[in-house]
């Protein structure tokens, strides 16, 4: 009779860079505001919606969060998921933000 183990599963994550350097040819950029930001409001790990929503696994979990640009591909999840409009999209050409 035939063994099932049902300890084994298949899991898979985004990594950094899978998708190249996509910040050279992005057209939008996310720009974070710690001031609405829930962890840096309460100074405390709280939320991260944006990381665990970021399909290149480019936003890292701190206080306040950090956004590695040069492998963000700008396609607004992170600001989409965000429920405290901590992240907003902008041009790339924009001077601000
Ligand atoms: S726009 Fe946001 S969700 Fe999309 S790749 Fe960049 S950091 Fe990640
Ligand atoms: S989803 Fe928005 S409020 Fe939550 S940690 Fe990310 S930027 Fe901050």
């Amino acid at each position: 009779m035939e063994k099932k183990d049902d300890n084994i599963s298949a899991m898979c994550g985004p990594a950094i860079g899978e998708a190249g350097k996509t910040g050279d040819w992005r057209d939008m950029r996310p720009v974070h505001d710690p001031s609405k930001c829930i962890p840096s409001i309460k100074k405390k790990a709280a939320c991260f919606l944006c990381w665990l929503y970021c399909p290149e696994g480019v936003i890292k979990a701190t206080i306040p969060i950090e956004i590695d640009l040069t492998y963000c591909k700008g396609c607004g999840v992170c600001a989409e998921e965000c429920p405290g409009k901590a992240i907003t999209m902008v041009n790339e050409g924009a001077k601000n933000g």
